[in-house]
Protein backbone atom coordinates (compact mmCIF):
# COMPACT_ATOMS: atom_id res chain seq x y z
CA UNK A 1 0.00 0.00 0.00
CA UNK A 2 1.35 3.22 -0.57
CA UNK A 3 1.85 6.01 1.92
CA UNK A 4 2.18 8.71 -0.68
CA UNK A 5 -0.36 11.29 -0.36
CA UNK A 6 -1.89 12.42 -4.11
CA UNK A 7 -3.62 14.80 -4.88
CA UNK A 8 -6.62 12.51 -6.42
CA UNK A 9 -7.11 9.96 -3.77
CA UNK A 10 -9.26 7.79 -5.19
CA UNK A 11 -6.67 7.23 -8.13
CA UNK A 12 -4.60 4.88 -9.44
CA UNK A 13 -2.11 6.18 -10.99
CA UNK A 14 0.72 4.41 -13.18
CA UNK A 15 4.45 5.03 -12.49
CA UNK A 16 6.39 6.91 -14.47
CA UNK A 17 10.12 5.69 -14.43
CA UNK A 18 11.55 7.32 -17.66
CA UNK A 19 11.40 10.46 -19.85
CA UNK A 20 12.16 9.87 -23.34
CA UNK A 21 12.06 13.69 -25.59
CA UNK A 22 8.74 14.39 -25.82
CA UNK A 23 7.48 10.85 -24.41
CA UNK A 24 7.12 9.72 -20.74
CA UNK A 25 7.20 6.10 -19.90
CA UNK A 26 5.28 4.04 -17.25
CA UNK A 27 6.36 1.16 -15.60
CA UNK A 28 4.66 -1.47 -17.97
CA UNK A 29 6.39 0.22 -20.61
CA UNK A 30 3.97 2.43 -22.22
CA UNK A 31 4.80 5.61 -23.56
CA UNK A 32 2.64 8.64 -23.37
CA UNK A 33 3.10 11.53 -25.70
CA UNK A 34 3.70 14.79 -22.91
CA UNK A 35 1.03 16.96 -25.01
CA UNK A 36 0.98 19.40 -22.29
CA UNK A 37 4.76 19.43 -20.83
CA UNK A 38 2.75 18.63 -17.61
CA UNK A 39 1.42 21.91 -17.36
CA UNK A 40 3.44 23.77 -19.23
CA UNK A 41 6.34 22.99 -17.46
CA UNK A 42 8.17 20.57 -20.20
CA UNK A 43 9.46 22.72 -22.80
CA UNK A 44 12.74 21.27 -23.72
CA UNK A 45 11.25 17.50 -23.04
CA UNK A 46 12.33 14.89 -20.85
CA UNK A 47 15.69 14.00 -21.93
CA UNK A 48 17.56 17.47 -22.76
CA UNK A 49 21.58 16.11 -22.36
CA UNK A 50 22.91 19.52 -21.10
CA UNK A 51 20.83 20.05 -19.21
CA UNK A 52 21.55 16.49 -17.39
CA UNK A 53 24.59 17.15 -17.48
CA UNK A 54 24.49 20.90 -16.18
CA UNK A 55 22.21 19.47 -13.19
CA UNK A 56 25.40 16.43 -12.60
CA UNK A 57 28.15 18.81 -12.50
CA UNK A 58 26.57 21.39 -10.11
CA UNK A 59 25.27 18.78 -7.39
CA UNK A 60 29.20 17.19 -7.65
CA UNK A 61 30.46 20.72 -7.03
CA UNK A 62 27.71 22.41 -4.76
CA UNK A 63 24.43 21.15 -4.17
CA UNK A 64 23.28 23.75 -1.21
CA UNK A 65 24.89 27.10 -0.28
CA UNK A 66 21.84 29.66 2.00
CA UNK A 67 21.30 32.92 0.53
CA UNK A 68 21.17 34.78 3.44
CA UNK A 69 25.50 34.16 3.84
CA UNK A 70 26.36 33.33 -0.01
CA UNK A 71 25.62 33.71 -3.30
CA UNK A 72 26.58 31.12 -6.18
CA UNK A 73 27.76 31.15 -9.85
CA UNK A 74 25.03 29.90 -11.50
CA UNK A 75 22.43 32.33 -9.77
CA UNK A 76 24.48 35.25 -10.80
CA UNK A 77 24.88 34.28 -14.34
CA UNK A 78 20.84 32.92 -14.32
CA UNK A 79 19.77 36.20 -13.50
CA UNK A 80 22.66 38.51 -15.79
CA UNK A 81 21.36 36.20 -18.97
CA UNK A 82 17.52 36.86 -18.06
CA UNK A 83 17.69 40.42 -17.10
CA UNK A 84 19.35 40.75 -20.50
CA UNK A 85 16.91 39.41 -22.62
CA UNK A 86 13.68 41.10 -20.40
CA UNK A 87 11.37 43.97 -21.07
CA UNK A 88 11.82 47.13 -19.74
CA UNK A 89 13.71 48.25 -17.08
CA UNK A 90 13.30 45.06 -15.09
CA UNK A 91 16.97 44.81 -13.67
CA UNK A 92 16.85 42.30 -10.65
CA UNK A 93 15.66 38.50 -10.52
CA UNK A 94 14.46 36.74 -7.01
CA UNK A 95 14.53 33.13 -7.14
CA UNK A 96 11.97 30.86 -5.56
CA UNK A 97 11.05 27.56 -5.99
CA UNK A 98 7.80 27.76 -8.39
CA UNK A 99 5.21 29.48 -9.50
CA UNK A 100 2.89 30.23 -6.10
CA UNK A 101 5.84 31.28 -4.68
CA UNK A 102 6.97 34.07 -7.30
CA UNK A 103 2.72 35.62 -7.48
CA UNK A 104 2.97 35.41 -3.19
CA UNK A 105 6.72 36.86 -3.24
CA UNK A 106 5.28 39.82 -6.02
CA UNK A 107 2.40 40.53 -3.35
CA UNK A 108 4.65 41.36 -0.66
CA UNK A 109 7.31 43.00 -2.84
CA UNK A 110 4.31 45.11 -3.93
CA UNK A 111 3.37 46.37 -0.34
CA UNK A 112 7.20 46.77 1.19
CA UNK A 113 8.00 48.83 -1.52
CA UNK A 114 4.84 51.24 -1.20
CA UNK A 115 5.94 50.73 2.82
CA UNK A 116 9.53 51.91 2.12
CA UNK A 117 7.93 54.52 0.16
CA UNK A 118 5.72 55.84 2.58
CA UNK A 119 2.96 54.63 0.96
CA UNK A 120 1.50 52.97 3.74
CA UNK A 121 -2.74 52.92 2.73
CA UNK A 122 -1.55 51.02 -0.15
CA UNK A 123 -2.97 47.68 0.38
CA UNK A 124 -5.10 46.64 -2.72
CA UNK A 125 -4.54 44.35 -5.55
CA UNK A 126 -7.12 43.85 -8.31
CA UNK A 127 -6.71 40.85 -10.26
CA UNK A 128 -9.03 39.02 -12.75
CA UNK A 129 -11.86 36.76 -12.77
CA UNK A 130 -10.98 33.78 -14.85
CA UNK A 131 -7.28 33.64 -13.49
CA UNK A 132 -5.47 31.38 -11.79
CA UNK A 133 -2.15 32.63 -9.93
CA UNK A 134 -1.09 29.59 -7.80
CA UNK A 135 -2.24 28.01 -4.35
CA UNK A 136 -0.46 29.55 -1.47
CA UNK A 137 -2.93 31.81 0.22
CA UNK A 138 -1.56 34.94 -1.48
CA UNK A 139 -1.63 33.60 -4.59
CA UNK A 140 -4.86 31.92 -4.46
CA UNK A 141 -6.90 35.25 -3.31
CA UNK A 142 -5.33 36.82 -6.04
CA UNK A 143 -6.78 34.39 -8.67
CA UNK A 144 -10.08 34.70 -9.75
CA UNK A 145 -11.03 31.12 -10.07
CA UNK A 146 -14.09 29.92 -8.05
CA UNK A 147 -13.93 26.40 -7.61
CA UNK A 148 -10.48 26.70 -6.71
CA UNK A 149 -11.01 29.06 -4.20
CA UNK A 150 -14.38 28.16 -2.42
CA UNK A 151 -13.31 25.77 0.40
CA UNK A 152 -10.49 28.16 1.61
CA UNK A 153 -12.47 31.78 1.14
CA UNK A 154 -12.21 32.66 5.08
CA UNK A 155 -8.83 32.48 5.03
CA UNK A 156 -8.25 35.01 2.26
CA UNK A 157 -7.37 38.65 1.72
CA UNK A 158 -9.70 40.73 0.23
CA UNK A 159 -8.69 40.81 -3.17
CA UNK A 160 -11.02 42.41 -5.93
CA UNK A 161 -11.86 40.89 -9.32
CA UNK A 162 -12.63 42.66 -12.45
CA UNK A 163 -13.45 41.15 -16.31
CA UNK A 164 -10.79 39.23 -17.75
CA UNK A 165 -10.12 39.85 -21.59
CA UNK A 166 -11.92 36.93 -22.99
CA UNK A 167 -12.86 37.68 -26.38
CA UNK A 168 -14.51 34.59 -27.80
CA UNK A 169 -16.96 34.32 -24.36
CA UNK A 170 -17.11 37.95 -23.43
CA UNK A 171 -17.38 40.35 -26.33
CA UNK A 172 -20.62 41.25 -27.65
CA UNK A 173 -21.48 41.38 -31.55
CA UNK A 174 -21.07 44.25 -33.15
CA UNK A 175 -18.04 45.49 -30.73
CA UNK A 176 -14.60 45.42 -31.86
CA UNK A 177 -11.73 43.19 -30.67
CA UNK A 178 -9.95 46.87 -29.68
CA UNK A 179 -13.21 48.55 -28.27
CA UNK A 180 -13.70 45.58 -26.24
CA UNK A 181 -10.27 45.38 -24.95
CA UNK A 182 -10.52 48.99 -23.98
CA UNK A 183 -13.55 48.88 -22.05
CA UNK A 184 -12.74 45.56 -19.82
CA UNK A 185 -9.77 47.44 -19.59
CA UNK A 186 -11.25 50.51 -18.06
CA UNK A 187 -12.67 48.23 -15.13
CA UNK A 188 -9.39 48.43 -13.94
CA UNK A 189 -9.58 51.97 -13.73
CA UNK A 190 -13.60 52.04 -12.12
CA UNK A 191 -11.80 49.20 -9.69
CA UNK A 192 -9.37 51.61 -8.69
CA UNK A 193 -11.14 54.94 -8.29
CA UNK A 194 -13.77 52.48 -6.14
CA UNK A 195 -11.55 51.28 -3.81
CA UNK A 196 -9.70 55.06 -3.80
CA UNK A 197 -6.57 55.20 -5.51
CA UNK A 198 -3.88 55.48 -2.90
CA UNK A 199 -4.46 52.60 -1.35
CA UNK A 200 -4.24 50.23 -4.59
CA UNK A 201 -0.63 48.55 -4.94
CA UNK A 202 -0.71 46.55 -7.90
CA UNK A 203 -3.16 44.82 -10.22
CA UNK A 204 -1.94 40.86 -11.68
CA UNK A 205 -2.83 39.31 -15.02
CA UNK A 206 -1.19 36.54 -16.76
CA UNK A 207 -0.78 38.09 -20.22
CA UNK A 208 -1.89 34.47 -21.84
CA UNK A 209 -4.41 33.33 -19.32
CA UNK A 210 -3.88 29.31 -18.82
CA UNK A 211 -5.17 27.02 -16.33
CA UNK A 212 -8.63 28.71 -16.04
CA UNK A 213 -10.01 29.05 -19.65
CA UNK A 214 -7.14 27.25 -22.00
CA UNK A 215 -4.84 29.68 -23.47
CA UNK A 216 -6.58 32.97 -23.83
CA UNK A 217 -4.42 35.85 -25.14
CA UNK A 218 -5.67 39.20 -25.28
CA UNK A 219 -7.29 41.18 -27.64
CA UNK A 220 -4.52 44.21 -29.08
CA UNK A 221 -4.53 47.31 -27.47
CA UNK A 222 -5.36 45.84 -24.01
CA UNK A 223 -2.41 45.61 -22.08
CA UNK A 224 -1.31 48.91 -23.87
CA UNK A 225 -4.31 50.38 -21.80
CA UNK A 226 -3.75 48.72 -18.66
CA UNK A 227 -0.27 50.00 -18.71
CA UNK A 228 -1.89 54.12 -19.06
CA UNK A 229 -4.04 52.90 -15.86
CA UNK A 230 -1.29 51.71 -13.58
CA UNK A 231 0.96 54.49 -14.48
CA UNK A 232 -1.56 57.46 -14.10
CA UNK A 233 -2.63 55.93 -10.68
CA UNK A 234 0.87 54.56 -9.30
CA UNK A 235 -0.39 50.94 -9.27
CA UNK A 236 2.12 48.35 -10.05
CA UNK A 237 1.67 46.30 -12.82
CA UNK A 238 2.30 42.61 -11.69
CA UNK A 239 2.85 40.22 -14.79
CA UNK A 240 2.14 36.63 -13.89
CA UNK A 241 3.92 34.41 -16.84
CA UNK A 242 4.44 31.40 -14.50
CA UNK A 243 2.68 29.59 -17.46
CA UNK A 244 2.66 31.60 -20.41
CA UNK A 245 6.15 32.89 -20.07
CA UNK A 246 9.71 31.09 -21.00
CA UNK A 247 9.17 31.19 -24.88
CA UNK A 248 5.80 29.22 -24.70
CA UNK A 249 4.02 31.76 -26.70
CA UNK A 250 6.87 31.87 -29.33
CA UNK A 251 8.09 34.54 -27.40
CA UNK A 252 11.04 34.23 -24.50
CA UNK A 253 8.62 36.53 -22.36
CA UNK A 254 5.16 36.34 -23.10
CA UNK A 255 4.18 40.49 -22.99
CA UNK A 256 7.14 41.28 -25.13
CA UNK A 257 4.08 41.18 -28.01
CA UNK A 258 2.13 42.72 -26.54
CA UNK A 259 4.38 45.60 -26.20
CA UNK A 260 4.00 46.45 -22.51
CA UNK A 261 6.81 45.83 -19.68
CA UNK A 262 5.18 45.09 -15.92
CA UNK A 263 7.10 46.37 -13.11
CA UNK A 264 7.40 42.78 -11.57
CA UNK A 265 7.18 39.63 -13.88
CA UNK A 266 6.81 35.80 -12.41
CA UNK A 267 7.94 32.73 -14.07
CA UNK A 268 8.21 29.32 -13.51
CA UNK A 269 7.78 26.06 -15.05
CA UNK A 270 9.74 26.87 -18.27
CA UNK A 271 12.20 28.20 -16.74
CA UNK A 272 13.06 24.86 -15.09
CA UNK A 273 11.54 23.05 -17.46
CA UNK A 274 11.08 20.25 -14.99
CA UNK A 275 14.60 19.49 -14.65
CA UNK A 276 14.15 21.40 -10.79
CA UNK A 277 11.71 23.45 -9.38
CA UNK A 278 12.02 26.83 -9.76
CA UNK A 279 10.65 30.05 -9.95
CA UNK A 280 11.07 34.07 -10.18
CA UNK A 281 10.18 37.06 -9.37
CA UNK A 282 11.85 40.27 -11.69
CA UNK A 283 11.83 43.17 -10.77
CA UNK A 284 12.06 46.87 -11.78
CA UNK A 285 15.28 49.03 -10.87
CA UNK A 286 12.62 51.40 -9.23
CA UNK A 287 11.12 48.99 -6.94
CA UNK A 288 14.50 47.18 -5.74
CA UNK A 289 16.06 51.17 -5.69
CA UNK A 290 13.46 51.71 -3.02
CA UNK A 291 14.15 49.06 -0.93
CA UNK A 292 17.90 49.47 -1.48
CA UNK A 293 17.87 52.49 -0.07
CA UNK A 294 15.51 52.26 2.48
CA UNK A 295 15.16 49.20 4.88
CA UNK A 296 17.89 46.85 2.84
CA UNK A 297 15.94 44.28 3.65
CA UNK A 298 13.22 42.14 1.63
CA UNK A 299 11.13 40.95 4.83
CA UNK A 300 10.25 37.71 2.89
CA UNK A 301 12.30 34.45 1.63
CA UNK A 302 12.07 30.67 1.48
CA UNK A 303 15.03 28.17 2.41
CA UNK A 304 15.21 27.60 -1.19
CA UNK A 305 15.31 30.34 -3.10
CA UNK A 306 18.60 30.96 -5.06
CA UNK A 307 19.34 27.01 -5.05
CA UNK A 308 22.59 26.19 -6.89
CA UNK A 309 21.65 23.22 -8.29
CA UNK A 310 18.03 24.05 -9.80
CA UNK A 311 19.45 27.74 -10.89
CA UNK A 312 22.44 25.67 -12.57
CA UNK A 313 19.49 23.66 -14.10
CA UNK A 314 17.45 26.88 -15.45
CA UNK A 315 20.66 28.45 -16.93
CA UNK A 316 21.13 25.21 -18.50
CA UNK A 317 17.60 25.64 -20.01
CA UNK A 318 17.72 29.20 -20.75
CA UNK A 319 20.77 29.10 -22.46
CA UNK A 320 19.49 26.07 -24.29
CA UNK A 321 16.41 28.26 -25.45
CA UNK A 322 18.72 30.69 -27.05
CA UNK A 323 21.08 29.19 -28.31
CA UNK A 324 19.35 26.35 -30.06
CA UNK A 325 16.80 28.98 -31.46
CA UNK A 326 13.97 27.06 -29.74
CA UNK A 327 11.80 30.76 -28.40
CA UNK A 328 11.40 31.04 -32.97
CA UNK A 329 11.10 27.06 -33.23
CA UNK A 330 7.80 27.22 -30.13
CA UNK A 331 6.23 29.99 -32.51
CA UNK A 332 6.83 28.04 -35.61
CA UNK A 333 5.72 24.88 -34.07
CA UNK A 334 2.62 26.40 -32.82
CA UNK A 335 1.47 27.97 -35.89
CA UNK A 336 1.30 24.27 -37.33
CA UNK A 337 -0.06 22.96 -34.42
CA UNK A 338 -2.83 25.48 -34.68
CA UNK A 339 -3.07 24.25 -38.01
CA UNK A 340 -3.39 20.88 -38.05
CA UNK A 341 -6.09 21.76 -34.68
CA UNK A 342 -7.92 23.70 -37.09
CA UNK A 343 -7.43 21.51 -39.37
CA UNK A 344 -8.57 18.46 -37.78
CA UNK A 345 -11.53 20.11 -35.41
CA UNK A 346 -12.20 23.90 -36.93
CA UNK A 347 -16.04 22.57 -38.30
CA UNK A 348 -16.34 19.99 -35.47
CA UNK A 349 -20.26 21.30 -33.63
CA UNK A 350 -18.61 20.94 -30.58
CA UNK A 351 -15.21 23.24 -30.71
CA UNK A 352 -15.76 26.50 -30.38
CA UNK A 353 -12.42 27.86 -30.45
CA UNK A 354 -9.06 27.20 -31.18
CA UNK A 355 -6.64 29.89 -30.22
CA UNK A 356 -3.27 30.68 -28.48
CA UNK A 357 0.32 31.64 -29.14
CA UNK A 358 3.01 29.80 -30.23
CA UNK A 359 3.23 25.95 -28.42
CA UNK A 360 0.45 27.27 -26.14
CA UNK A 361 -2.95 26.44 -27.53
CA UNK A 362 -6.18 25.85 -26.32
CA UNK A 363 -9.50 24.54 -27.62
CA UNK A 364 -12.79 25.69 -25.97
CA UNK A 365 -15.93 22.90 -26.28
CA UNK A 366 -19.00 23.69 -26.41
CA UNK A 367 -22.83 21.95 -26.28
CA UNK A 368 -23.62 24.50 -29.32
CA UNK A 369 -21.17 26.04 -31.32
CA UNK A 370 -23.37 28.60 -32.56
CA UNK A 371 -24.27 30.02 -28.96
CA UNK A 372 -21.36 29.38 -27.32
CA UNK A 373 -23.32 27.48 -24.67
CA UNK A 374 -21.20 25.28 -22.71
CA UNK A 375 -21.78 21.73 -21.63
CA UNK A 376 -23.85 21.34 -18.46
CA UNK A 377 -20.67 20.84 -16.18
CA UNK A 378 -22.25 17.28 -14.72
CA UNK A 379 -20.98 16.15 -18.30
CA UNK A 380 -17.50 16.53 -16.81
CA UNK A 381 -16.48 16.66 -20.49
CA UNK A 382 -12.97 17.94 -19.62
CA UNK A 383 -11.89 15.05 -17.58
CA UNK A 384 -13.29 12.25 -19.79
CA UNK A 385 -10.75 13.42 -22.78
CA UNK A 386 -8.35 13.22 -20.11
CA UNK A 387 -8.54 9.75 -19.30
CA UNK A 388 -9.58 8.93 -22.75
CA UNK A 389 -6.62 10.34 -24.13
CA UNK A 390 -4.66 9.03 -21.27
CA UNK A 391 -5.90 5.70 -22.69
CA UNK A 392 -4.91 6.26 -25.71
CA UNK A 393 -0.93 7.54 -24.76
CA UNK A 394 -1.81 11.42 -24.88
CA UNK A 395 -1.07 13.70 -21.67
CA UNK A 396 -3.19 16.83 -22.28
CA UNK A 397 -4.50 19.70 -19.88
CA UNK A 398 -8.01 19.67 -19.48
CA UNK A 399 -9.79 22.45 -17.77
CA UNK A 400 -13.45 23.88 -16.58
CA UNK A 401 -13.27 27.69 -15.89
CA UNK A 402 -16.01 29.47 -14.56
CA UNK A 403 -18.09 31.76 -17.56
CA UNK A 404 -20.96 33.07 -16.21
CA UNK A 405 -21.18 31.47 -13.06
CA UNK A 406 -21.68 27.50 -15.46
CA UNK A 407 -18.43 25.86 -16.16
CA UNK A 408 -16.88 25.60 -19.32
CA UNK A 409 -15.05 23.01 -20.69
CA UNK A 410 -11.06 23.46 -22.82
CA UNK A 411 -8.23 21.30 -23.55
CA UNK A 412 -4.62 23.29 -22.92
CA UNK A 413 -1.98 21.57 -25.05
CA UNK A 414 1.49 22.81 -24.37
CA UNK A 415 3.88 20.41 -25.88
CA UNK A 416 7.78 20.54 -25.51
CA UNK A 417 9.29 23.22 -28.28
CA UNK A 418 11.15 19.69 -29.80
CA UNK A 419 7.93 18.40 -31.32
CA UNK A 420 8.18 17.39 -34.59
CA UNK A 421 5.37 17.30 -37.75
CA UNK A 422 5.24 13.82 -37.11
CA UNK A 423 4.19 14.44 -33.79
CA UNK A 424 1.84 17.24 -34.29
CA UNK A 425 0.24 14.99 -36.49
CA UNK A 426 0.51 11.96 -33.48
CA UNK A 427 -1.08 14.65 -30.93
CA UNK A 428 -4.07 15.85 -33.05
CA UNK A 429 -4.90 11.85 -34.40
CA UNK A 430 -4.82 10.92 -30.37
CA UNK A 431 -6.93 13.97 -29.19
CA UNK A 432 -9.60 13.02 -31.95
CA UNK A 433 -9.97 9.83 -30.72
CA UNK A 434 -10.26 11.07 -26.99
CA UNK A 435 -12.96 13.43 -27.71
CA UNK A 436 -14.75 10.89 -30.47
CA UNK A 437 -14.98 8.58 -27.20
CA UNK A 438 -15.83 10.99 -24.63
CA UNK A 439 -18.84 13.30 -26.21
N1 LIG B 1 0.52 31.27 -11.97
C1 LIG B 1 0.07 30.69 -13.09
C2 LIG B 1 -0.33 31.53 -14.25
C3 LIG B 1 -0.02 29.29 -13.16
O1 LIG B 1 -0.49 28.72 -14.28
C4 LIG B 1 0.40 28.52 -12.05
C5 LIG B 1 0.32 27.05 -12.10
O2 LIG B 1 -0.33 26.47 -12.93
C6 LIG B 1 0.87 29.18 -10.91
C7 LIG B 1 0.93 30.55 -10.91
C8 LIG B 1 1.32 28.38 -9.72
O3 LIG B 1 2.50 27.74 -9.99
P1 LIG B 1 2.98 26.50 -9.10
O4 LIG B 1 2.01 25.40 -9.36
O5 LIG B 1 4.37 26.22 -9.59
O6 LIG B 1 2.98 26.94 -7.69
Amino acid sequence: MSHVFPRHTKAQLPTAVAGDGCYLIDANGKRYFDGSGGAAVSCLGHSDAAVIQAVQDQVGKLAFAHTSFLTSDPAEELADLLIANAPGDLDRVYFVSGGSEATESAIKLARQYYLEKGETKRRHVIARRQSYHGNTLGALAAGGNEWRRAQFAPLLIDISHIAPCYEYAERPEGETPYDYGQRVANELEAEILRLGPESVMAFMAEPVVGATSGAVPPVEGYFKRVREICDQYGVLLILDEVMCGMGRTGHLFACDVDDVAPDILCIAKGLGAGYQPIGAMLCSKQIYQAIEAGSGFFQHGHTYIGHPVATAAALAVVRSMLDRGLVQRSAEMGEKLQAALVERFGQHPNVGDIRGRGLFRGIELVADRNTKTPFDPSTGLAKKIKKAAFEAGLICYPMSGTRDGVNGDHILLAPPFIITDEQITEVVDKLEVAISASL
